[in-house]
């Protein structure tokens, strides 16, 4: 365990807080709030702060411009729409669209979906390459301006320096055997992408959100700014624990409005919000805590798993 701890301490990420002050956190949780706001572009006026902040993307082993096209580009525009949303995507024994293919294995999903989010960021150390030939061939690559080439070959070199700092180095210069150094990657890894999947989901795969389809002429018939309110929940608003060590990606309605606006905002954000959208007659998913959030979420697994299309409580 201390190896995975270890190990999980070097994974640390550049936290700054409200008041500039920074600070090294022994903890992945907040990576996700660095590397999520300055991909976003948030972080900073400065485009050279949030690219650098953005970059510790690279220490989990993975690449900003994929999740630049996966998170802010599909994610944000098309939210729970199925076939555009990777989110929300068919992943093998896990369902997590109403309108994907129901397979027997998905009954028991609200168990062991848990285990499968672990494996987010392990697999996209490999994942990656497939996912940037994917997006070059939906010419992606060309309409942000990206030689694949280069691109690629980036992503080879990061990737062998990151396994050579984060698996080599250690085979090398510590007392421990191969396989534990293995296993302690592995259990940093599978930490990380537990808690980044479970939150991410638990913004959008609950009761009250929708997943909606786009019509005969591929349009969404709803305002975009209605479709985000519609598709996606706000939780556990007043737990200060928990908006520090996600970095308030429970406020997910005020980010998926504002993506361009840094989430020290989000609390004075989302009772204006709230009442706006009260006041114009649309629902505001909110759940009060962490863990009517994570009920809700598997509540929400053990329906996709048993039913074909299922109607939201929320829906209208
Ligand atoms: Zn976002």
């Amino acid at each position: 365990m201390s190896i995975c701890f270890n190990f999980y301490c070097t994974h640390e990420c550049l936290d700054c807080d409200a008041h500039g002050s920074f600070n090294w956190h022994r903890h992945g949780g907040n990576g996700m709030c660095v590397m999520h706001d300055a991909v976003h572009g948030s972080y900073s006026r400065k485009e050279w702060v949030n690219k650098i902040l953005g970059g510790t993307m690279y220490l989990l082993g993975s690449n900003v411009f994929n999740w630049k096209i996966q998170h802010n580009f599909l994610h944000h525009a098309y939210t729970n729409i199925e076939g555009y949303d990777e989110d929300i995507a068919p992943k093998g024994p896990i369902r997590l669209c109403q309108y994907g293919p129901l397979k027997r294995i998905h009954r028991y999903q609200y168990i062991h979906a848990f285990f499968f989010y672990g494996l987010l960021t392990i697999s996209k150390l490999i994942g990656d390459f497939t996912q940037l030939i994917v997006y070059n061939k939906a010419g992606i690559t060309r309409q942000f301006h990206i030689n694949p080439v280069l691109e690629y070959m980036k992503m080879v070199i990061v990737k062998i320096i990151y396994l050579f700092v984060f698996i080599g180095l250690p085979i090398l210069f510590t007392p421990f055997g191969w396989w534990q150094v293995l296993l302690g990657f592995f259990i940093m890894h599978w930490t990380a992408g537990c808690i980044l999947s479970t939150v991410f989901q638990m913004a959008h795969v609950v009761e009250g959100t929708e997943q909606l389809l786009p019509n005969a002429e591929g349009i969404i018939e709803e305002e975009w700014a209605v479709h985000e309110l519609r598709s996606t929940s706000d939780f556990g608003r007043n737990n200060l624990f928990l908006n520090y060590y996600i970095g308030r990606l429970n406020f997910q309605i005020e980010n998926h409005l504002f993506p361009n606006i840094c989430h020290i905002h989000y609390r004075k954000i989302a009772p204006i919000v709230e009442r706006t959208a009260k006041e114009f007659g649309f629902n505001y998913n909110l759940k009060p805590t962490f863990l009517n959030s994570l009920y809700s979420h598997i509540h929400r697994l053990k329906e996709l798993g048993m039913q074909n299309q299922i109607v939201s409580p929320g829906a209208t």
